[in-house]
């Protein structure tokens, strides 16, 4: 699904060079290239405060610790997305009120927010999932119209940026109260293990943030809250801090392969492709998903597996009826989208190394399976 070992080769001096001085140095925890990567991320983005720590579901959960609140209190989320997302919102007490999908975009349902509205609601929680950033003035709106909180999980689409009408280009992650990311190896923006950031313009929920990623300590061995001990490893850094400068060049490479599949797979009628933004920079292509109709999902899968080809299944159980998160609060009616789209996706090898020749394999590959059916 991604080749992390010819990025690496086209990198590797760089990478060693970082990697021997932090060796040299013996700082291991909170290095330098730590703060040196959180102000250069800030810069790409454009935001106030980096704050990173030791991986995406880490940040989501500092997030919302941050942002103090009570417990019950419900935050609107997609039930289509990584059990990251719902997972952080149980275990801190708080109420998950799961929404379906818009069948366009993966993404949450705006229509369908305000009908799960109550006085219990403070936050909404947009995935910009498989790359692509939800339309975040209508979530922008909403949240001013209702007070409240905009927590973006951008774990799969750091470097999006989102044409807001009136707040003009802003980098995904960057127009809620938090924005978090993960930089797991497979991700746009991967490290060589576990990483993640939080991203924030307010000074008071930036030092909070910071504060409870370090045990709760203001000054050491003060703790002024229960916090977490979650850390951005100097390694990582350093490799995230090489790797950012080549980001833009690894999402147009995507955005090519992108084109590309579409071109080779738009005529079988049993595929529904994804769709493309109105804009560009509003699509990173962390996943290309397509849909198969008719019930043949698996049956191509089993196809490409015998081809050596692999691919993933984003995601094949709805969270509403994953077992740790059943509950009579939820029922099938209530997410048909998600529902249907769970037997049909399935993702096809998305990375910054593949090559027109690969796809082409690949697409032959699919073509022949309709064919001989
Ligand atoms: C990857 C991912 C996460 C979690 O990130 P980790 O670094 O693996 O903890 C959270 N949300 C979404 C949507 C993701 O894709």
């Amino acid at each position: 699904m991604v080749d992390l070992i010819t990025q690496y080769q086209a990198i590797s001096k760089e990478i060693k060079i970082e990697f021997d001085s932090i060796l040299e140095s013996g700082a291991f925890i909170n290095g330098p290239a730590v703060s040196q990567f959180e102000q250069i991320l800030s810069e790409y983005l454009e935001v106030k405060h980096v704050i990173g720590c030791a991986n995406g579901t880490d940040a989501l959960q500092i997030a919302l610790m941050a942002l103090n609140f009570d417990p019950g209190d419900e935050i609107i989320t997609t039930n289509f997305t990584f059990a990251a997302t719902v997972e952080v919102i149980y275990l801190l007490g708080l109420k998950p009120i799961l929404v379906d999908i818009d069948p366009n975009t993966f993404n949450i349902d705006l229509t369908k927010i305000k009908e799960h509205l109550t006085d219990k609601t403070k936050a909404i929680m947009p995935v910009h999932l498989f790359g692509r950033v939800c339309q975040m003035d209508k979530i922008t709106d909403l949240a001013k119209e209702h007070d409240l909180v905009i927590i973006e999980d951008n774990a799969q689409s750091i470097g999006a940026r989102y044409n807001h009408p009136r707040l003009g280009q802003k980098a995904a992650g960057t127009l809620g109260e938090f924005g978090t990311t993960s930089f797991f190896p497979a991700k746009n923006l991967g490290a060589y293990g576990d990483g993640g950031a939080l991203f924030t313009n307010d000074d008071s929920l930036a030092r909070q943030a910071r504060t409870i990623a370090n045990h709760g300590m203001s000054r050491r061995y003060y703790h002024d809250y229960i916090g977490v001990n979650s850390r951005l490893d100097t390694f990582q850094a350093a490799v995230l801090k090489i790797k950012l400068n080549h980001l833009d060049t690894y999402i147009q490479k995507r955005r090519e392969s992108a084109i590309e599949y579409g071109n080779l797979l738009n005529d079988i009628p049993e595929i529904i492709l994804p769709n493309f933004p109105k804009q560009d920079e509003e699509h990173v292509w962390h996943q290309y998903t397509i849909r198969i109709l008719n019930g043949k999902r698996d049956q191509l899968g089993q196809h490409l597996k015998l081809s050596g080809i692999p691919y993933g299944i984003y995601y094949p159980i709805p969270l509403h009826k994953q077992k740790a998160y059943m509950s009579e609060e939820f029922s099938d009616e209530q997410f048909p989208i998600t529902n249907t789209f769970s037997k049909q996706v399935l993702s096809l090898p998305m990375h910054s190394e593949l090559t027109n020749q690969q796809i082409k394999f690949i697409t032959d590959s699919i073509r022949e399976f309709f064919l001989r059916k």
